[in-house]
């Protein structure tokens, strides 16, 4: 049941309890409700930083103008505390050529672009042999040294899903296949890209190499051109498939990035603060509306939305982490320089703008009363309560090291990996009615959370 604020202030007025053990006299479900009609300002957060900032590459000047802008913004919006902390992180940017072309026996160009942390070609390139791999196990089966020489190709099969899944089972072949492939002495590795569309868009995003293995040239081919190298490889009878590989993407060194951040301010600073997070940073070749301007119009609108009802008696905390994409530097160093700071509770908004369609928490056991009562609210929104055990987003790193409570708000992924870490990253693929259903759903959690008088997960 929801109450108007004027009948609940009579009724409060009207009990013989004292005023500090009463429920504080917000009605979060009017916020939210009123989100989901007219909220404006998470589609201006994501409007306007694609379209004044653009691409915000992790360290580089471009992120520190995404922070600049984002601490305006915070300020302009009525954010208080509103800082950019900064912090020191190696910095590794795409440089200018990203070229594959096949010389024989079917000569063509194909499209690709760099995995973050790949090593350069040199600007003359490289030219070896292709070997294929289906998949990233066949890879890890393939004889110490057998590829001394040789250019890896890697491919995988991935398909769409609600909950995201298949990320985490295709996700290797971007994520190990380039260190795996090196380890047996490949020159390069390119793979078919970790997505799900059917653009001329290869997927960037991070990929890694073991201690003591030197990184080498990695790129990631579009999804048609993976298709296409595939298919001559099924035509060639068996006669080899030279790549000529030019890439040259720079590490420059140690940079400074920072983690922006900004406060609604609570009634009671003596609680511990609800920390809502998104990261500022995006990949260099899309706009980053989907990854992750939307999360931070989110997380931040739905911290303005819950204030619109009256002060919050938590401080509910904004947290629009630094260098997310290439290594989660942001969300350490958060961690590291606030890690004396208890959190209440700790939420990220990072997979798009799809509506929530699923809640989470880690304290379903511990505090089952308060896990139940944000359960029904959202349940007007069609979020289902899910039976898993949130284990929250890359930003809140602080909320495990201090292993306090957690909530997962689970956006529909059914078109993120067409989008993610491509060109297509834009701002016109973001539809304004389901950004509105997830401020509300996060205006109706966060304002629950954060009028919270006891522990949410009680020790
Ligand atoms: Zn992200
Ligand atoms: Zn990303």
């Amino acid at each position: 049941m929801k109450l108007a604020p004027l009948a609940l202030a009579a009724l409060l007025a009207a009990s013989s309890l004292s005023a500090t053990t009463l429920p504080p006299p917000v009605d979060v479900g009017a916020a939210a409700d009123m989100a989901l009609d007219s909220d404006t300002i998470a589609w201006d957060f994501v409007e306007g930083i694609t379209t004044e900032v653009g691409p915000r590459q992790a360290g580089t000047e471009a992120e520190k103008r995404g922070r600049d802008w984002a601490v305006a913004w915070l300020k302009r919006t009525g954010f208080a505390n509103v800082a950019d902390e900064p912090y020191q992180m190696p910095t590794w940017v795409p440089g200018e050529v990203h070229k594959a072309e096949i010389l024989s026996p079917f000569p063509q160009p194909l499209v690709i672009q760099p995995l973050g942390g790949s090593a350069s070609t040199g600007p003359d390139g490289i030219t070896a042999e292709v070997v294929e791999f289906e998949t990233v196990d066949a890879l890890r089966a393939a004889p110490a040294g057998s590829l001394a020489g040789k250019i890896a190709y890697v491919s995988h099969s991935m398909t769409p899903t609600q909950d995201g899944s298949q990320y985490g089972f295709a996700g290797a072949a971007r994520w190990v296949a380039a260190g795996i492939a090196a380890s047996k002495g490949a020159v390069a590795t390119v793979i078919k890209s970790v997505g799900t569309d059917y653009h001329r868009n290869p997927h960037t995003g991070g990929t890694s190499f073991p201690e003591g293995v030197a990184p080498t040239p990695a790129g990631a081919l579009s999804l048609p051109d993976a298709a296409n190298l595939e298919r001559m490889f099924d035509r060639a009878n068996g006669e080899p498939i030279r790549m000529k590989l030019t890439l040259t993407p720079r590490d420059l060194g140690t940079t400074t990035s920072g983690n922006v951040v900004g406060e609604i301010v609570g009634r009671d600073p003596s609680l511990p603060p609800v920390l809502v997070a998104c990261h500022i940073d995006s990949w260099w070749n899309g706009t980053g509306a989907f990854d992750d301007g939307a999360g931070c119009g989110i997380v931040a609108a739905a911290a303005k939305h819950v204030a619109t009802v009256g002060q919050p008696l938590r401080t509910i905390r904004v947290l629009m982490a630094g260098a997310e994409e290439t290594g989660l530097w942001g969300s350490r160093a958060y961690s590291a320089a606030h890690i004396d700071e208890p959190i209440a509770v700790g939420l990220e908004s990072d997979f798009g703008a799809d509506r929530v369609w699923q809640f989470e928490s880690n304290f379903r056991e511990a505090n089952p009363d308060l896990h139940a009562r944000v359960a029904s609210a959202v349940a007007r929104f069609g979020v289902s309560n899910g039976t898993g055990i949130a284990s929250g987003g890359a930003d809140i790193n602080i909320a495990r090291d201090q292993k306090t409570a957690i909530i997962d708000l689970s956006q529909d992924g059914t078109r993120y990996f067409d989008l993610h870490h491509t060109p297509d990253d834009t701002l016109d693929k973001i539809d304004p009615e389901q950004l509105r259903q997830n401020v509300a759903v996060w205006t109706q959690v966060v304002g629950i959370l954060a009028n919270e008088p006891e522990p949410i997960l009680p020790r």
